[in-house]
């Protein structure tokens, strides 16, 4: 018998917030542990938590299933880079169960680093979807960027990702000024060419990350549609994937272009999502630090599945209105990407 066999009551109460928004998506970080560097996600020397900390992959599948029975809808995967976790197959062969009991989504973010060799094994796993990290197509570029990342691999992977079966695969592109901001037409075109959507994304202010100024790095996803704009003819549409990414279309091409922007077009009025990060802490919001502790609840009252969606209903109290992020001085949230669950 599997962990996820039993019961499979669906709750009658979805979760909602104070401002009448439902929660249906959920994001895991399943690791802070990454093979990549990337400046905007973490520093240089990176100080990883010590195992016990981090959630086991048998609390992640009760969460899943407690999260699924409470109304949710779709799980992401990510990290860290979700991939390196040892036996992360186990957890997403478990999660992909739940689509007995409601899930609808099983997706996963990556680096793509270790997808030529695992592509095959996520589709078999039930991962429906995949977001692939590419911020550039030039090679020395890509390894300044990642630190440590090399851009063939990646290329290797998206193309193992293809050979699998995964539709709609969709690339994210960190933009930053002076570091790949002049790249965007290419990445538009590399991911027209290769039947792939794209997303570009304003960097977020989290964590110390020591490598640029984040205010001086900003360049607005205004300013990348002007960009895009000299060269595709690009069509807003109402097209929602569930995620923060407002869509155009380009005229006569499947893909779909993509703006992910916190600081220059709010995206919390329509909020549907919370995190939970690496230690178990249920994030009610990317850019605020009103949490509560599902850790505990795991390991002081294990099995009891009903405590735990009581207190994930009554988190719902507390889900801020929005994000407070600022471009200028330190960061307002200390805690990295790579632990909260990009
Ligand atoms: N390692 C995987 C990857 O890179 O795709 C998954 C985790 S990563 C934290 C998830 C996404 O967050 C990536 O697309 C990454 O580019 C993005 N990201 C990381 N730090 C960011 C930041 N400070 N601002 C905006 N996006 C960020
Ligand atoms: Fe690793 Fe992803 Fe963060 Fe880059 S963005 S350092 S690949 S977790």
């Amino acid at each position: 018998m599997h962990l996820l066999s039993g019961d499979s009551t669906p709750a009658a109460a979805p979760l909602v917030d104070r401002f009448g928004r439902q929660v249906n998506y959920v994001r895991f970080s399943v690791t802070d542990r990454c093979d990549f560097r990337c400046v905007y996600c973490m520093s240089e020397r990176m100080t990883f938590l010590p195992r016990a900390r981090v959630l086991t992959l048998e609390e992640l599948a009760a969460l899943g299933r407690a999260f699924v029975e409470l109304g949710v809808r779709k799980i992401r995967i990510t990290g860290g880079e979700p991939l390196v976790r040892r036996n992360v197959l186990w957890l997403l062969r478990e999660l992909g169960r739940l689509r007995e009991h409601g899930l609808t989504e099983l997706v996963l973010t990556t680096n793509g680093s270790q997808l030529e060799r695992m592509a095959a094994d996520l589709r078999d796993a039930g991962v429906a979807r995949l977001n692939i990290s590419l911020d550039s197509l030039d090679p020395a570029r890509f390894q300044r960027i990642t630190r440590v990342g090399r851009l063939d691999a990646v290329l290797r992977g998206i193309r193992a990702a293809q050979a699998a079966g995964f539709q709609r695969l969709k690339l994210n592109a960190v933009i930053l000024k002076n570091r790949n901001h002049d790249e965007v037409v290419d990445l538009a075109r590399f991911a027209i060419d290769n039947g792939l959507d794209i997303s570009f994304i304003e960097e977020m202010p989290l964590g110390v990350i020591g490598d640029h100024d984040r205010a001086e790095a900003y360049y607005s996803s205004d300013a990348i549609r002007a960009d895009l704009e000299r060269v595709f003819a690009l069509t807003p549409t109402t097209e929602n994937t569930g995620g923060p990414s407002r869509y155009y279309r380009v005229a006569g091409v499947d893909s779909r272009i993509g703006f992910i922007s916190p600081h220059s077009h709010n995206f919390c009025g329509d909020c549907n999502r919370v995190r939970v990060s690496v230690e178990g802490r249920l994030l009610l919001c990317l850019g605020q630090e009103h949490s509560v502790d599902l850790r505990h609840i795991l390991r002081a009252y294990p099995g009891d599945r009903e405590r735990l969606k009581r207190a994930i209903v009554a988190a719902m109290a507390i889900k801020p209105r929005g994000h407070d992020f600022r471009l200028g001085g330190q960061p307002v949230i200390l805690r990295h990407m790579n632990h909260t669950g990009g």
